[in-house]
């Protein structure tokens, strides 16, 4: 690889059709392609489905894709994301993101229950088809909700009735950060903290005796300070830096375009070279 490759700009997490962004794999990468990035990762919520698409569209615009994945993880307070990227073994964990699949249809009945109790109707076969092939969340909700006029915009969706605390928000079913770690090993990824934001300080050198191997320390939601500390922690502990847009293909949520938010191309090369797996066990 030459020196000069190094230093390209690398966008490490984006969204598809197959979770909650608004492109299809096929159209996010096309994008990107033409946002002059020298490689991107999909990391979809909870799900490989797009990944496929994405590697084929990434041969045909000469874009280097890395497969990944975005978990969420639930403490007693907090969701913790986990990237998982390049994972060597996905099948080992398509199981487990089939359960995960399978929980958001039965969540999202729920939140519609609790929205037709506040005068929003909405039935299950909309929501179906405003999620298309993905496994319906929160963000489609939140579309359909503009969509019909029930709210003016995502923002004020999830701030009234979506978000931790609001009427229509359930809670989805707990899978710790330890679990979430340790899947992302059993397939042989690199798990990665996402978005620690402010509350994240706390967190790392707790998942860091769980097997975490990276922080996402350049993200939208990150002050420069935050950057930085994040940047000053992972050098001092010995975890990889990675850093990305979060792009979900509509730009009013983490405003950040694709291609706006980037880490350079040695993120990645630090990624590829990672020890994969655990020389523990981990329950
Ligand atoms: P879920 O995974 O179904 O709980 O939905 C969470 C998703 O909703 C996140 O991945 C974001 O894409 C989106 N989201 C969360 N908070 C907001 C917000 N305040 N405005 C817009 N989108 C949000
Ligand atoms: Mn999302
Ligand atoms: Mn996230
Ligand atoms: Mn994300």
């Amino acid at each position: 690889m030459s020196r000069e490759k190094l230093h390209l700009p690398v966008d490490l997490h984006l969204h598809s059709t197959a979770s909650d962004g608004a492109l299809t794999p096929k159209q996010l990468i096309a994008r990107a392609a033409g946002a002059g990035l020298a490689a991107v990762a999909l990391t979809d919520h909870d799900t490989l489905e797009g990944i496929e698409e994405a590697l084929e569209a990434g041969r045909s615009y000469n874009l280097e894709v890395i497969p990944g994945v975005e978990l969420s993880s639930f403490t007693g307070e907090e969701e913790i994301h986990l990237l998982g990227y390049d994972p060597l073994f996905p099948e080992r964990i398509s199981e487990v993101l089939e359960e995960l699949r399978r929980e958001r249809y039965r969540r999202m009945e729920k939140m519609l229950l609790r929205l037709r109790r506040l005068g929003f109707h909405i039935t299950n076969a909309e929501i179906i088809s405003e999620a298309g092939a993905a496994a319906p969340g929160r963000l489609h909700l939140a579309r359909l909700m503009v969509k019909r006029g029930y709210t003016p915009n995502l923002e004020t969706a999830f701030s009234q009735y979506l978000s931790r605390g609001r009427p229509a928000y359930v809670p989805r079913t707990k899978l710790d950060p330890a679990r979430a770690i340790s899947l992302l090993h059993r397939a042989e990824a690199v798990p990665v903290l996402a978005h620690p934001g402010a509350s994240g300080r706390k967190l790392i050198r707790h998942l860091l005796t769980l097997g975490l191997r990276g922080i996402e320390a350049v993200h939208p939601d990150h002050t420069p300070e935050m950057v930085r500390y994040y940047r000053h922690q992972a050098q001092k502990l010995g975890l990889l830096v990675t850093g990305g847009s979060d792009y979900h293909g509509d730009r009013v949520y983490r405003a950040g375009n694709i291609g706006a938010i980037t880490v350079p191309y040695r993120c990645l090369a630090a990624i590829k070279k990672a020890p994969r797996g655990l020389s523990f066990k981990i329950q």
